[in-house]
């Protein structure tokens, strides 16, 4: 089972529980009593994506009240107090009943990003994505990351996931982040009618398949796309970066 909470953050996050055999994980906790209110059993870790205050605000009370251990990515040393077990790409975490999360590097927002490839009975179903991917977006690069890395993620390790694989991200940015894919493609129409959706409900969940036609940063071969863009864009890569330039004064 997965339960996506939105917390009462002005930044719009998101934190995850999973139900696994021996008891509960949570990614990203921000509202540690949201958190214990909304699981039954033990808590056996909480796993951060990455290492901003928004997405570990939770660690201390959860592991003071709960004993559960915290686990980050192995390059967030010195970043992330409290940490008992730093994970490393490629990893897999048993979770009982034939369910794994496979940790998957993913720098570019910042350099201890990692994300969470969610499977049953060996099949990838779902993909916790931190600040990485977003639904219709990418993260931003404001604060220790790098544009340059995030494209080579992205285009690397997103862009060919399997279509039917769900994505949760840090962050509720759907509404805004489709307004943006409609200012560089206004004649998209999957994302014309998925805002008509998120305007009935905020919180939809996509998948690959449909974040491959409604976001942006995942069409970067779009002619639409590329000539309304002003400079480089001779290469995906020089797209994705004028689009990240542009997002971010968005
Ligand atoms: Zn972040």
């Amino acid at each position: 089972m997965i339960v996506q909470l939105y917390t009462q953050s002005q930044l719009r996050n998101f934190t995850y529980l999973i139900k696994a055999e021996a008891g509960w994980y949570c990614i990203d906790p921000f509202d540690a009593e949201q958190v214990t209110s909304r699981i039954d059993g033990k808590l056996i870790a909480v796993i951060n994506t990455h290492e901003h205050w928004d997405h570990t605000k939770g660690n201390e009370v959860l592991r003071d009240q709960t004993g559960c251990e915290v686990w980050a990515h192995s390059a967030a040393v010195g970043k992330i107090q409290g940490v008992d077990r730093f994970l490393s790409k490629d990893e897999t975490i048993d979770l009982g009943e034939s369910k794994s999360f496979l940790v998957m590097d993913t720098p570019g927002h910042t350099h201890a990003h990692l994300c969470l490839l969610y499977s049953e009975e060996g099949s990838p179903k779902a993909v916790f994505t931190g600040d990485t991917l977003f639904n219709a977006g990418v993260g931003n690069c404001h604060n220790g990351g790098d544009p340059e890395v995030l494209y080579e993620t992205i285009s690397k390790q997103f862009q060919n996931l399997d279509g039917q694989i769900k994505v949760y991200p840090g962050h509720e940015y759907l509404g805004n982040n489709l307004k943006f894919t409609l200012d560089r493609e206004p004649t998209n129409q999957s994302a014309k009618d998925l805002y008509k959706d998120y305007e009935k409900d905020n919180f939809l969940v996509t998948n690959m398949n449909l974040e491959r036609q409604i976001n942006t940063f995942l069409r970067l071969d779009q002619d639409e796309i590329k000539n309304k863009l002003e400079g480089d864009t001779s290469s995906e890569k020089q797209v994705f970066l004028r689009l990240r330039e542009l997002r971010n004064k968005w």
